[in-house]
């Protein structure tokens, strides 16, 4: 069985020309004396890559993707309200390979209510504090967020970068991933339709994994039967996001010089 696992606004990302030149920062010679600046609608360019067993989602004007800081835990809550009695150990279980294959630790921050929406703010004091809001991961149908659920799709996700206007140098702080009530898997992972396989492939999502064209990839736009874990493409481009990359600084919500660039989901 085939099921569509993609995320509508990252298809369209893809279906760009390959040969685009990457278009110069929209928000560089702006100037915000707000502590987060507004939301730009305008993402960057998607890699030039589609075709390969590996594509980035966001990649700078050099080449080099858009990441997050590897050397740094990727904090994450989960709204169980919906979610299946397996949920839990199936995240736990998908991080633990992200982990493997990124060298990227994640950290549970307990459960929230918070609900996925298309425009999440990506800092919310009161709810989270004073760091960046965690990745949430959460289940919902399709009328209950304004995340484009296509009826067949399991999952969306998409991660949020912000921009630090004074270098340009883009770094992914927090991310969602909507799963969707509607669709009935089973737990684990011994199955491509399995509910951990479809988390694994989201979170390659949030780490900066866009997808390709390879049915063979756990990143293929939809299941394929046998693919249950990353494969040797994914696994490629997994290094490229990780550890091995080098560490980087985050910015903190409180800067004044950022611009959030949100992939809407
Ligand atoms: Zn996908």
């Amino acid at each position: 069985m085939v099921i569509p696992l993609s995320v509508v606004a990252l298809l369209i990302a893809l279906d760009r020309p390959s040969s685009r030149p990457a278009p110069r920062p929209s928000g560089s010679s702006e100037t915000s004396t707000e502590p987060t600046a507004r939301p730009s609608r305008r993402p960057p360019p998607p890699s030039p890559d589609s075709d390969a067993a590996y594509a980035f989602t966001f990649v700078h004007d050099d080449g080099h993707p858009v990441r997050w800081n590897p050397c740094a835990p990727i904090r994450y809550v989960v709204n169980l309200d919906g979610a299946p009695t397996s949920a839990l150990p199936d995240i736990t279980e998908a991080f633990a390979r992200l982990t493997a294959a990124t060298g990227i630790n994640a950290e549970y921050d307990g459960p929230t209510d918070e609900v996925p929406t298309a425009a999440r703010e990506p800092y919310q004091s009161e709810r989270y504090g004073d760091e960046w809001a965690p990745v949430l991961i959460a289940w919902v149908g399709a009328d209950e967020t304004d995340i484009a659920f296509e009826e067949s799709t399991s999952g969306a996700a998409s991660p949020t970068a912000v921009r630090k206007r004074s270098d340009g140098e883009l770094v992914y702080v927090t991310g969602e991933v909507a799963l969707n009530t509607g669709n009935d898997h089973g737990s684990g992972f011994d199955t491509a339709d399995s509910w951990g396989v479809v988390i694994l492939h989201e979170l390659g999502h949030i780490v900066g994994l866009a997808h390709v064209d390879d049915r063979a990839q756990l990143m293929y736009r939809e299941s394929s039967e046998g693919v249950v874990a990353f494969a040797a493409g994914d696994t490629a481009g997994l290094r490229q996001l990780g550890r091995e990359a080098g560490c980087l600084t985050t910015p903190a919500p409180t800067e004044v010089d950022l611009e959030v660039i949100e992939t809407p989901a």
